[in-house]
């Protein structure tokens, strides 16, 4: 069938855990992302089917983009930035945290001091390498795809596959079609298609669910790509690598909403041969800080580039990470990074 992730001794730990707690809190990153949403929706399921007298909440330090509100039961979903009082209350009263799609505390913004200080029992699934939260049960999996094909192995495994319903199988699936560029990425292992086959024979509608997500932007969305890809898009094809900051000021003009950046990232590698692209996106309130998202191809090292020059990390084709500073160091610590790998980008 596929690989199991956990053991079943693990797997009997977790549904104990879960089984004997009467408050449940399911956090997962910040600039949330499909995965981070879908896994902790789909995890929010199994929890409440696991222990049906339960209070399961999601929480999420900020929100999610525009094109995944329409997830059922998204709007659950609490946020710390809106809530700070009831989140730090929910979670401080937690008798289990399930932290979900990050493997460092700062991946959570400002939960962060929440998260180190919590007593209870804590959760953690991953595919990122190198999970460093602490936490009683540790489930690593860099291979995944997604942390919601992790969610999605341990129901089967469980033996809770049937028993779900849209609720899960929905955000399951966006998790995993969202970590993988619609299936087309290498992370889609045969596992992957494997367990789209399962979700299929449910009944998903993935042609629905990939015109929600992908074809659900306004019309200012689709001409910042062209404004960006036109006017801002620094190509050093020496190099095969480019950048392009995109400011405030020009997200204010084309009326930027949550989610409008993603994937602009993307569509520079479809440049034959480009081995490195990277977006400098200014934050929307505070002008010292600078949004940094990374894709490579032919085996570049994007999650080393990111822990060396961005405060990041994440996967080797695909990290983030931010910078302190202005735009215009931004670019100038880009250019470092770039010359810095010279001699592998070539
Ligand atoms: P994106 O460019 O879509 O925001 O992020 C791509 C991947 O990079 C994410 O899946 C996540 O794993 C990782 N990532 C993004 N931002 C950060 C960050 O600030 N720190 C770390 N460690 N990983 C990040
Ligand atoms: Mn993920």
């Amino acid at each position: 069938m596929f690989e199991d992730i956990v053991t079943q001794q693990q797997l009997d730990s977790i549904t104990r855990l879960l089984q004997r707690t009467e408050r449940i809190v399911v956090i997962g990153h910040q600039n949330p992302d499909g995965d981070a949403v879908g896994a902790v929706l789909g995890f929010m399921r199994w929890a409440s089917l696991i222990n049906d007298e339960a209070e399961v909440q999601g929480v999420l330090p900020d929100a999610y983009p525009d094109f995944l509100q329409w997830l059922p039961c998204a709007n659950t979903i609490m946020r710390y930035d809106k809530k700070s009082a009831e989140v730090s209350a929910l979670m401080e009263n937690a008798g289990v945290l399930v932290c979900l799609d990050f493997n460092d505390y700062n991946r959570v913004g400002a939960l962060e001091p929440i998260l180190r200080e919590y007593k209870g029992e804590i959760i953690h699934i991953d595919h990122h390498l190198n999970p460093t939260v602490k936490a009683d049960i540790v489930v690593s999996n860099p291979q995944a795809s997604s942390t919601s094909e992790m969610v999605l192995k341990m129901v089967i495994q469980n033996g809770d596959f049937d028993k779900m319903n849209r609720k899960f199988y929905i955000p399951i699936f966006t998790g995993m079609m969202t970590d993988t560029g619609n299936f087309s990425y290498s992370n889609a292992s045969p596992d992957t298609y494997y367990l789209v086959s399962e979700l299929l024979r449910k009944r998903v509608n993935r042609e629905v669910i990939a015109r929600n997500v992908y074809d659900n932007f306004s019309e200012w969305r689709l001409r910042l790509l062209g404004y960006v890809m036109n006017r801002k898009l620094v190509n050093i094809s020496r190099l095969h690598a480019s950048y392009f900051t995109l400011t405030r000021e020009e997200m204010l003009r084309f009326n930027f909403i949550r989610g409008d950046a993603e994937g602009l990232v993307n569509m520079p590698l479809q440049i034959k041969g480009q081995k490195l692209s990277i977006s400098l996106r200014e934050d929307t309130t505070n002008p010292n800080i600078v949004w940094v998202s990374t894709r490579g191809a032919y085996d570049f090292p994007c999650d080393e580039l990111c822990k060396r020059f961005y405060n990041g990390g994440g996967h080797s084709k695909a990290s983030g990470g931010k910078i302190y500073g202005t735009i215009d160091d931004a670019v100038r610590i880009t250019l470092d990074a770039i010359n810095y790998y010279a001699e592998l980008l070539k």
